[in-house]
């Protein structure tokens, strides 16, 4: 009988791609893939470590996952966490394997040289970064795949530590990254998700652009779209929004993370831009595509240089409306990143002042999103949702896992993976109810 593997991937999609190649070392060499981890042989946990909350939940689900395991099963541990804690080997005594993430290319191989004694995997500094060659099994649709360019980041951020967990920034070279896609449409991907810590730095390292590969991943043969995400603000000129704006096969789907408005605070940030840039480039936007952009964004409350009149003009900009999606996240002090020994805002007006920014950019969101009721749009129909019991999918301004969804009201025998002519109709939250065109 075939041995079974059961893959529980936290955190971000660059960790999902990680998952996605982990999966298809097994699965080449005839493991089967269980559907949940009690019937497994071996469990695997990508975990998350970008911030307390992400590090709570990989270790929770260790322990979840451990106590579910079948009679001989073994448990092994990858990604971000043991990046962070090159000892995770004795804080978690329980796991048979832990995999650094330059173990990635060969974790089958590790497993099967060391099944009986397990693996504590040496963590150095990574530098791995997968080629076309490495195959994937997709897990988040058969329609939809994440295509990761780069790794790794340089810019340093003062509250991030993802420098310091998947260390510098490295990237594929074009041919490569073009041979992956051409890969995935074949196999019928419509939708293509472009990500790395920060898509704008692509080219810096292979004499290349972000401009190049979109201009190229538009060349090619297929009935697919695309989308870029995490476009660094001040990494964006006129010349890149053009270059959306006219490549076709590209949404016009901005992912802009700005963080904070205060000039103060983005420079105790580390960010390299000031408010009056982020006004610049707005208008850029709108000038470059009309109407006919989404944009969404990132922001930081209460970051420790934060003062009441910073947290007063980061309200008052969210309340501007500039922005369809807002992701708005309060302050989390990381050990590992320079903020780490700043003064920080109190809890009680951390709380206070994060509770209002999220109600800013709830009801932006809201008034924001209105404007595409009425409209025609290209759905990608991926099925049944299995909570709500309806068929749905995402048109072109609805990433996958981050915004809403499309509930399609007149399904007939369109199949999943199709993409459909539909009207908005209306708009529940950030989701939105679309009749199919016929
Ligand atoms: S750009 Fe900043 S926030 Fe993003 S991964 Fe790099 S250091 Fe972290």
């Amino acid at each position: 009988m075939k041995k079974k593997l059961f893959c529980c991937s936290l955190g971000c999609p660059k960790n999902r791609v990680d998952s996605e190649i982990v999966i298809a070392q097994f699965v080449n060499k005839g493991w089967a893939v269980a559907e949940t981890s009690d019937k497994a042989d071996l469990v695997i946990l990508n975990t998350c470590s970008f911030i307390n909350d992400a590090r709570e939940e990989s270790v929770n689900s260790f322990f979840d996952l451990h106590a579910s395991l079948k009679k001989g099963a073994k448990i092994a541990v990858m990604g971000c966490m043991p990046q962070l804690y090159p000892n995770l080997g004795e804080m978690l005594p329980e796991a048979d394997f832990i995999f650094g993430v330059n173990d990635l290319p060969n974790i089958e191989k590790i497993v099967s040289a060391h099944w009986e004694k397990g693996y504590l995997g040496k963590i150095g500094q990574s530098d791995f970064l997968y080629t076309a060659s490495m195959e994937r099994v997709l897990t988040f649709s058969p329609w939809t795949a994440y295509l990761k360019i780069a790794d790794g980041c340089n810019n340093f951020c003062s509250y991030c530590s993802i420098p310091y967990i998947r260390g510098r920034y490295r990237e594929r070279p074009l041919k490569d990254i073009l041979a992956e896609a051409e890969n995935l449409i074949k196999t019928g991907v419509k939708e293509i998700v472009v990500i790395a810590q920060d898509t704008t730095q692509y080219g810096s390292k292979t004499n290349s652009s972000l401009k190049q590969l979109i201009r190229s991943l538009n060349a090619l043969k297929g009935n697919f779209r695309f989308r870029v995400m995490y476009l660094y603000p001040s990494g964006i000129d006129r010349e890149l929004l053009e270059t959306i704006r006219d490549c076709k096969k590209m949404h016009n789907y901005l992912e802009v993370p700005i963080q904070h408005i205060s000039s103060t605070v983005l420079k105790a940030m580390n960010r390299r831009y000031t408010e009056q840039d982020i006004y610049n480039l707005i208008e850029m936007i709108k000038d470059v595509f009309g109407e006919d952009y989404l944009l969404r964004t990132t922001v930081i409350s209460s970051f420790p240089a934060e003062k009441k009149e910073n947290h007063e003009l980061l309200k008052t900009f969210i309340e501007k409306g500039f922005f369809d999606y807002i992701g708005a996240f309060k302050y989390s002090k990381e050990e590992f990143s320079a903020s780490f020994k700043m003064r920080a805002v109190p809890a009680k007006t951390a709380d206070a002042r994060f509770a209002e920014i999220e109600k800013a950019a709830h009801e932006s969101m809201e008034k924001r999103l209105e404007r595409f009721v009425g409209k025609e749009v290209e759905v990608l129909y991926e099925g049944i949702d299995p909570e709500l019991k309806v068929p749905v999918g995402r048109c072109w301004n609805q990433a996958p896992e981050i915004d809403g969804i499309t509930i399609i009201t007149n399904l007939e025998d369109e199949k999943e993976g199709s993409c459909l002519k539909c009207r908005i109709v209306s708009r529940e939250g950030t989701d939105f109810i679309a009749d199919i065109l016929r």
